[in-house]
């Protein structure tokens, strides 16, 4: 058993992902060949945006953004104390602040009230300059942004979503990649959409925002001459034959992926939710499940099923062991687990079980007999 089979993905859509494969070799135009430009086209009509950029990464994609606001030393940047590192790392890089956020427990998203606590805490102390919400729509559902925009807006701050895991998600009818400002996704090959190999891109709605994407993106150049460079900028731009293998990916998504996933979670769920505590997905939200993720009673019960679950040939992981602040790249923040005490809850009882499309009813079956057993 596969935690996320990628090979049964491309037995089922060879045939498309070859031809366009085949297809980008015969034209040689293996950077920003035409299937770029019509992925941007075809993810920025999906989500909402009116924009899309496609870059190297989903890190690369959430400096990009940040380096279009010109975020740099002396600015606060809030983000979730737990998700991957790139969401803090990218505001590090650019020599400003990671200002690391509380989760709330039943979602694992940022809690609006201790994003709201750390705002007020850096203003108080005066010393950075409050600028970009960074919320992580952690493991396919978007983070509360019901809650978190109004927050926004009344501190003067923009958002920029990273949903490196979230595409696919939504709240009511608007889709994951366009909340807030400026969105962010990653085509990492596990994510769900992914490539394979790394991809990335950025969503907006700007005019000049996007400009300012495509010029970054490449060493800062010009719209119209690749050498005349009018601002540092990063080399990050999504392969031609990653696109070309995105494109036949995406229509499998959009088409029965994303539904096929949440049927799967439904079958989990379902065996499930009296024995363990199952995902929380708020009313009104569609999470398009990057990792199906439950809790257990504490770390000695969720380290014993890990091991139980191995010994009869099942995958999991433990998403995240640690915390940002936990981190050793942050050590020098000198933060204590008493500021994150739901994050520091998580990272102790969390397991994500193997989920994607292709798993049947009776693989699910055969994981939960284990689980319950
Ligand atoms: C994967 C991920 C990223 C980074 O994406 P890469 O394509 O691996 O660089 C950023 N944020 C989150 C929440 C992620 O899960």
């Amino acid at each position: 058993m596969q935690f996320r089979d990628l090979k049964a993905q491309y037995k089922a859509l060879k045939t498309e992902i070859d031809a366009g494969i085949q297809a980008v070799i015969d034209s040689s135009a293996f950077i920003l060949g035409k299937p770029v430009a019509e992925l941007e086209d075809k993810l920025a009509a999906y989500v909402g945006r009116k924009h899309c950029v496609a870059c190297g990464n989903g890190t690369d994609a959430l400096q990009l953004a940040l380096m279009t606001w010109g975020i740099g030393p002396g600015d606060a940047v809030f983000t979730s104390d737990f998700t991957y590192f790139a969401s803090a790392g990218t505001a590090s890089i650019l020599g400003a602040a990671p200002v690391l956020v509380d989760i709330d427990l039943a979602t694992f998203n940022m809690s609006p009230a201790a994003l709201e606590q750390q705002i007020q805490r850096v203003l108080a102390e005066g010393k950075l300059a409050p600028k970009v919400i960074v919320p992580v729509d952690l493991f396919g559902q978007p983070a509360d942004y019901d809650s978190i925009l109004p927050i926004a807006e009344k501190y003067g701050l923009k958002v920029l979503e990273d949903g490196a895991q979230g595409f696919g998600g939504s709240i009511r009818d608007k889709r994951a990649c366009s909340f807030g400002n400026m969105s962010t996704t990653s085509f990492f090959p596990a994510k769900p959409l992914g490539c394979y190999g790394d991809g990335g891109a950025v969503f907006t709605d700007s005019d000049e925002e996007d400009a300012r994407l495509r010029s970054l993106r490449a060493q800062g150049k010009s719209p119209v001459d690749k050498y005349d460079n009018r601002e540092i900028g990063m080399n990050s731009r999504l392969d031609t034959l990653q696109a070309a293998i995105l494109l036949p990916k995406f229509r499998a998504f959009a088409d029965h992926e994303l539904d096929d996933v949440n049927r799967v979670a439904d079958w989990y769920t379902q065996r499930l939710q009296n024995r363990f505590v199952t995902p929380t997905v708020l009313p009104g939200f569609l999470s398009s499940w990057a990792q199906y993720t439950i809790l257990l009673e504490d770390r000695a019960a969720r380290d014993a099923m890990q091991a139980r679950l191995k010994g009869q040939g099942i995958p999991s992981m433990v998403y995240y062991p640690r915390g940002l602040h936990q981190q050793e790249a942050y050590r020098w923040m000198d933060l204590c687990d008493d500021l994150y005490p739901n994050t520091v809850e998580a990272t102790k009882r969390v397991l994500s079980l193997p989920m994607h499309p292709y798993l049947t009813e009776s693989d699910v079956e055969q994981i939960c007999k284990v689980l319950l057993g």
